[in-house]
């Protein structure tokens, strides 16, 4: 067996956007001979590697990926004891530049990127249009690892919090990226991409960004969430910055609660973000479910993530899990997607308020 061994998502340059980008159709037409080659050893990352050697990995990242992508591991891994081969360092005309080298408007932006965190059927994603070009998003859905949240039932089988609001989390990232954000899942599934089913099994694989062990303290794990988006912020500065967190929440059976926005007192920012969500919610329900009528709320509330948090940020509870009717909108995928597209809207009504 291979070893695969720390991710080129465990480095902060590579993660610019939410992951390693693959871009396609790249030509570089260069004589192999001259390529450096240095075989990976235990420990070693993409990263890591390129300084080793001398390379800056804001600029090579990307042409090492497209020149090694037959030999990389899930999630651009380096896989022990095999042979990579090193860009060629006049290789930047031919390679995309990367945004630090090269002006903004003249980049061409890859239309097709690729990113193993959504999974096999997902992982392909055409940019759509630039409505988010510049916005940076930290996701975090509920919990996670040996935590599942809020516990609901359903002819006779058990909805975890934790896997329903990773599947609208992921599905929101995906719609993002179409439309030209940079993204950063917080908490991260190895091998649950997006799932198309009703009854989602519930694992405890659940890692923090970048790769980190999610603990079962709450505390601690508010904690870790935090301080990843709180890193992330550092290395995203003077950008245009939002945290959303989704949760699920469970009260009793009885109780529908729609969809509520929470923000942090005293951040006009995270509070014109939940109420452009509201309003988008509204307006969603209106045209598409004219005779429901929607409940929701946005209000101020003391929560450790987003009072600790330094970008601007939105708590948002999709539900209640124990509720027939807010069932419906966790089991049914159609329906998970439809709130990740309503949400993906908010959000691009918030970064256009925001930018003017
Ligand atoms: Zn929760």
């Amino acid at each position: 067996m291979f070893q695969i061994i720390k991710s080129a998502f465990s480095n902060q340059h590579s993660l610019k956007i939410l992951s390693v980008a693959i871009f396609f159709s790249l030509c570089i037409h260069l004589p192999a001979q001259e390529y450096q080659t240095v075989k990976a050893a235990k420990g070693d990352g993409i990263y890591s590697v390129l300084k080793k050697n001398g390379y800056s990995p804001a600029q090579f990242l990307n042409p090492f990926i497209e020149l090694n992508k037959s030999k990389l591991g899930k999630d651009n891994t380096l896989i022990i004891g095999r042979t990579y081969r090193l860009p060629l360092k006049d290789t930047t005309t031919s390679a995309i530049p990367n945004k630090v080298s090269a002006p903004e408007k003249i980049q061409p932006k890859p239309k097709k990127l690729v990113y193993e965190i959504f999974g096999s059927k997902y992982r392909e994603i055409t940019v759509k249009n630039q409505d988010l070009d510049g916005a940076t998003y930290y996701l975090m859905s509920g919990h996670g690892g040996p935590d599942p949240g809020a516990i609901g039932k359903l002819n006779g089988r058990l909805l975890c919090e934790d896997e329903y609001a990773y599947d609208v989390t992921l599905r929101l990232a995906r719609g993002l990226i179409e439309c030209g954000a940079a993204v950063y899942m917080i908490i991260r599934d190895p091998n649950d991409g997006i799932r198309d089913e009703s009854f989602l099994t519930p694992d405890k694989d659940e890692v923090c960004y970048p790769d980190n062990e999610i603990p079962l303290s709450q505390l601690a794990r508010l904690q870790q969430g935090t301080e990843a988006v709180n890193q992330l912020h550092t290395l995203n500065k003077n950008k245009f910055q939002r945290l959303v967190v989704i949760h699920v929440d469970s009260r009793s059976t009885k109780e529908n609660i729609d969809v509520f926005f929470y923000h942090d007192k005293g951040s006009n920012s995270g509070k014109r973000l939940a109420n452009t969500l509201m309003q988008t919610f509204m307006q969603k329900y209106a045209t598409h479910q004219p005779n429901r009528g929607y409940n929701g709320s946005v209000s101020e509330r003391n929560l450790y993530v987003i009072k600790n948090s330094i970008p601007p940020s939105v708590f948002i509870e999709l539900g209640n899990i124990n509720h027939t009717r807010d069932q419906q909108r966790f089991i049914i995928p159609d329906n998970r997607q439809a709130v990740a597209n309503w949400l993906r809207d908010g959000l691009i009504e918030d970064y256009k308020k925001s930018i003017k």
